[in-house]
């Protein structure tokens, strides 16, 4: 459907006058954002209107991807490009004068989530739409979504993040789709009819309410839903006049996303959380099977609806589905167990053991008694079949129930078809190491499913201008296909479109400049190396070799020794329990004062720390940088994703072998990557003959001494303990992620690419062939690949009208 610029101007003026009684010189920004708001779901409410009836009426099979996380930023802009409006309203807006960026940024950030899980659940939701397949996303409605970072004294503080109090614009409450969810209480089986049937006693009962948000398809006639639940008291206990006290209890279960995806506070509430969206989700999704689509008829349950699990955390998913299977609808075991198993598929994101959930076997008989039982029932006919054709070291190490302790990936792993890591060495150490067993078992259920991400949001939207310039050398069918991107190559020895890739750089730069300085003061020069490291704030991940080069440049920039100018920029929350990751926030910034305060640096280095890392940061940032820092521990990154964003903006990766960069190389060439670091074998040779010894090192190698040294000679004001922290982590054998063995490997890299920054046409050549090869991580090929290999999804077709 086409939206003209008159057309838009002559909405915008009606829905004002109607919703705010005002005209356009009158109103807000905020009633203005509004009314486009509004605009855009009048586009979008019969494609998503349409889009349920089709799926009902031709029967399509649905995927439902179960995520504790999802994080869209975002959706005016994404919502306006996918409906084939965003230039339109751009351009009508500026014509009334309006300044279209300014009033899309009163949107807050959707933040149901910490980091890259949630992210590729927010780009998987886009990606089903736009592909054409019917996916619906399942997950948690928290009212608080991930706090808002503050730096006090250059330490973090955590706000709280109401981001419902401006009301949400997408959300539509539907009542009619509620469903009670059980906890705690006890049960005896009864015998009903000849049905042994579970009757319960004093549980508590929990109203669950779906608030539904819509994926809309990039310019194809899909809308698909993100199906979000709320807690609510029971209708039961409304009759008991609740008190204000009694309703926040139970609203509490939905009130906050845990702030950290490898260790756990209040692990009760957040098993809480995990059964109430698994267990309303296949509610919801079992009264749609019986009520629109084959009534009781489970058997064809696996051929119309796939439940995915997205990491550990809804892996109960498995055990639900064979409870109301057996309970509720009286299917046999046997039968509901090839259902299930045939309806699950399971990806893992960590190879990290504290990060694979384990529950407490007394907590969770208490909060979910007959959830227990089917668990205990799985684990023994698990062992049983198995006994007398394994050893039985296998079955003790892959059992589901043991130590006192549930195993949730053991669960996920039985009760599936399909097992998937997220990038090619990942999936390959699941089944050589840390799944090992498994992958004995039931090889076929291995499979590998590289990350991606939307280069709808990477490239449209938060470089419009390289997106132009895509258009105006390969034409724009790259827009739908994002393998004609592959054509951009062919420009590597064009003069103009390495100029206007350079000047689209710079003057995104400038803009991030403009950024930088409102936010935090600090003058950066547009011309420097922008060098950046946006990710979670995790010890695997690094940011403190990051920190060890910044020290190693102020020290040579002290000494005399020349650096072409640069601009290291950092994006990092810390979860609040995560002490390390704290100290190495309050170091940075240490280094950041010392540093940007030192009239003898100027501008030739800047640190610039930058609060609150989100999505929409995230736009701002990616598109104006120059270099990118995936610096990981080799073996530790699952996949990264910012990796793949980065280098779809013409940045150039400075890489260990970890993850999804592995593949970049494989994708741009060595020469347009500047690896370096351990290998996954020698990382193992460390972690198996513990051979690590820093200290050892640190002694031989001067500039490396001198360069750790300065976190506790006295150098950076500010951070005494802190500095001593990282010291005394950095030197000890026990140190995991082996920073100081990647020291020197990194500093050479470092050098590389300061050569190489040197030649201007060389690096836009290198940006270029970087922006090209970015299509082989488009999520609308991982969503194809999903949807083919794991899901079987066909897709749905449905004409793109009003
Ligand atoms: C992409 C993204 C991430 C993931 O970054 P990694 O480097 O892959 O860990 C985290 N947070 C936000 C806001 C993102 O956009």
């Amino acid at each position: 459907m086409t939206l003209t610029k008159e057309e838009f101007k002559k909405r915008l003026k009606e829905k004002l006058d109607r919703h705010f009684e005002e005209n356009l010189s009158q109103a807000s920004d905020e009633d203005i954002f509004a009314c486009i708001c509004s605009i855009v779901r009048d586009g979008y409410s019969s494609k998503w209107r349409r889009t349920r009836i089709a799926e009902t009426t031709n029967q399509h099979k649905q995927t439902y991807y179960f995520s504790i996380e999802f994080l869209p930023g975002t959706l005016l802009k994404s919502n306006l490009l996918n409906l084939g409006w965003l230039d339109t309203v751009k351009e009508a807006m500026k014509e009334l004068g309006l300044d279209f960026d300014k009033i899309a940024a009163i949107e807050p950030d959707m933040a149901l989530g910490n980091g890259g899980l949630g992210r590729l659940a927010a780009a998987f939701m886009d990606s089903l739409a736009s592909t054409g397949y019917a996916g619906n996303g399942n997950g948690l409605r928290y009212k608080y979504g991930l706090f808002k970072q503050k730096f006090v004294n250059g330490y973090q503080k955590e706000l709280p993040n109401d981001w419902l109090q401006q009301g949400d614009y997408w959300e539509v409450r539907r009542e009619s789709k509620s469903v009670l969810v059980r906890f705690g209480g006890h049960y005896n089986m009864v015998d009903d009819h000849g049905w042994m049937t579970p009757q319960y006693d004093g549980a508590s009962i929990v109203r669950a309410v779906p608030y539904d948000v819509a994926m809309v398809g990039y310019r194809n006639g899909l809308a698909n839903t993100l199906r979000l639940w709320d807690a609510e008291i029971a209708p039961e206990d409304e009759l008991n006049y609740p008190s204000i006290a009694d309703r926040r209890k139970v609203e509490d279960l939905t009130s906050i996303l845990y702030p950290d995806d490898s260790n756990y506070d209040g692990r009760l509430l957040r098993l809480k959380q995990e059964y109430f969206f698994v267990s309303a989700g296949l509610q919801s999704i079992v009264n749609y099977f019986v009520k629109d689509l084959k009534g009781t008829n489970f058997e064809e349950f696996p051929k119309y609806v796939a439940v995915h699990i997205n990491d550990t955390h809804p892996a109960m998913a498995v055990a639900e589905l064979m409870r109301l299977l057996v309970d509720e609808h009286r299917v046999d075991w046997d039968t509901a167990w090839d259902i299930t198993q045939k309806t699950m598929s399971y990806t893992n994101h960590t190879i990290m053991a504290e990060a694979l959930e384990k529950w407490d076997v007394n907590m969770f008989k208490e909060l979910l008694p007959r959830l227990f039982d089917i668990i205990t029932e799985i684990d023994r006919r698990y062992v049983e079949s198995l006994e007398g054709k394994v050893d039985g070291g296998m079955i003790d190490r892959t059992r589901i129930i043991k130590d006192n302790q549930i195993h949730m990936a053991h669960l996920a792993i039985i009760g599936s078809h399909s097992v998937n890591g997220v990038a090619a060495l990942h999936t390959q150490l699941l089944e050589t190491e840390v799944l090992h067993d498994f992958y004995e078992l039931y090889p076929d259920r291995f499979n590998n499913k590289t990350n991606g991400i939307t280069l709808r949001r990477w490239i449209q939207i938060a470089n419009p201008e390289l997106a132009k310039l895509l258009d105006k050398t390969i034409g724009s069918k790259w827009r739908y296909d994002s393998k004609e991107m592959l054509k951009f190559e062919e420009y590597y020895h064009d003069t103009a479109t390495l100029s206007s890739l350079t000047k689209i750089k710079a003057d995104n730069k400038k803009k991030l400049a403009k950024v930088i300085k409102e936010k935090t003061g600090i003058v950066v020069d547009p011309d420097a190396i922008f060098d950046v490291q946006v990710k979670r704030l995790h010890a695997y991940k690094r940011q403190t070799l990051k920190l060890l080069h910044v020290i190693k440049l102020y020290q040579d920039l002290k000494a005399g020794i020349s650096h072409p100018k640069r601009v290291v920029i950092f994006g990092a929350i810390a979860a609040p329990s995560y002490v390390f990751a704290k100290q190495v926030i309050k170091v940075i910034n240490s280094v950041a004062d010392m540093v940007n305060n030192d009239p003898e640096i100027g501008d030739k280095l800047k640190v610039v720390f930058l609060e609150n890392y989100n999505v929409s940061l995230a736009e701002q940032i990616i598109p104006a940088a120059d270099l990118s820092e995936q610096i990981s521990t080799t073996t530790k990154e699952a996949s990264g994703t910012s990796n793949m964003k980065l280098m779809a903006n013409g940045a150039l990766t400075v890489a260990t072998m970890d993850g999804a960069n592995i593949e970049i190389k494989d994708a741009v060439g060595s020469e347009n990557i500047f690896a370096f670091g351990l290998d996954k074998d020698e990382v193992y040779k460390y972690y198996a003959n513990h051979s690590y010894h820093p200290r050892d090192m640190y002694e031989k190698d001067p500039v490396m001494k001198k360069t750790v040294d300065a976190l506790i000679d006295g150098t950076i004001p500010g951070c005494q303990s802190e500095g001593r922290a990282l010291y005394d982590n950095f030197l000890g054998d026990n140190e995991q992620f082996l920073v100081l063995a990647d020291f020197e490997a990194y500093l050479h890299a470092q050098d590389l690419a300061e050569k190489v920054w040197k030649n201007k046409r060389q690096w836009a050549q290198k940006s270029l062939v970087n922006i090209a090869h970015s299509e082989r991580f488009d999520s609308d090929k991982t969503i194809e690949r999903y949807a083919s290999e794991i899901w079987h999804l066909d897709k749905v077709e449905i004409e793109d009208k009003a």
